[in-house]
């Protein structure tokens, strides 16, 4: 019984990311070019404290945050509102992010999972594929600890 519950596990962590992600078109997104004040628009609006940034090929570009946003905006003495509008996300967003195919196996996001919140999953080519969240993961790990074959 046991050994068969860890070939389970086992199986599940070989599995491909694509099968647990949240796919492109569920997930928010901004583009490089955008203004901050929409970034901050669609990340307030959305409830999410980060997003992917594509380019107009919808390849994979960063991440930006609320707190990049506000932290680009941040001047001497006071929070430059006027700045949301001529500041450009590609240049405040995060462009050092792990790469993660579709056909990476599900225990390599288990592995960056727990320094990220979420991971950005994209092709071969760097088309943006969708994201692996902790949230997914977690669910994952509940399914297979609590029910046996
Ligand atoms: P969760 O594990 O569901 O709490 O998601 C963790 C993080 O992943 C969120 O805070 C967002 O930054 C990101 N995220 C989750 N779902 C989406 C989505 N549909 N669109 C954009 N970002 C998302």
């Amino acid at each position: 019984m046991v050994s068969s519950i860890n070939d389970r596990r086992r199986a599940v962590l070989q599995t491909p990311i694509s099968e647990h992600m949240i796919s492109a078109e569920k997930v928010a997104h901004v583009q490089a070019g955008n203004y901050a004040g929409h970034a901050l628009l669609v990340l307030t609006k959305s409830g999410y404290s980060a997003i992917p940034v594509l380019d107009s090929s919808f390849r994979l570009k960063g991440l930006i945050s609320i707190g990049m946003i506000t932290d680009a905006i941040l001047g001497l003495e006071r929070i430059e509102y006027e700045r949301l509008d001529s500041i450009e996300v590609d240049s405040i967003m995060d462009g050092n992010l792990p790469e993660v195919y579709v056909h990476d196996p599900f225990e390599k996001g288990l592995d960056l999972l727990v320094n990220h919140t979420f991971l950005c999953v994209t092709e071969e080519d760097g088309t943006f594929a969708g994201i692996l969240t902790r949230r997914v993961m977690l669910k994952e790990f509940k399914k297979y600890i609590y029910t046996t074959p």
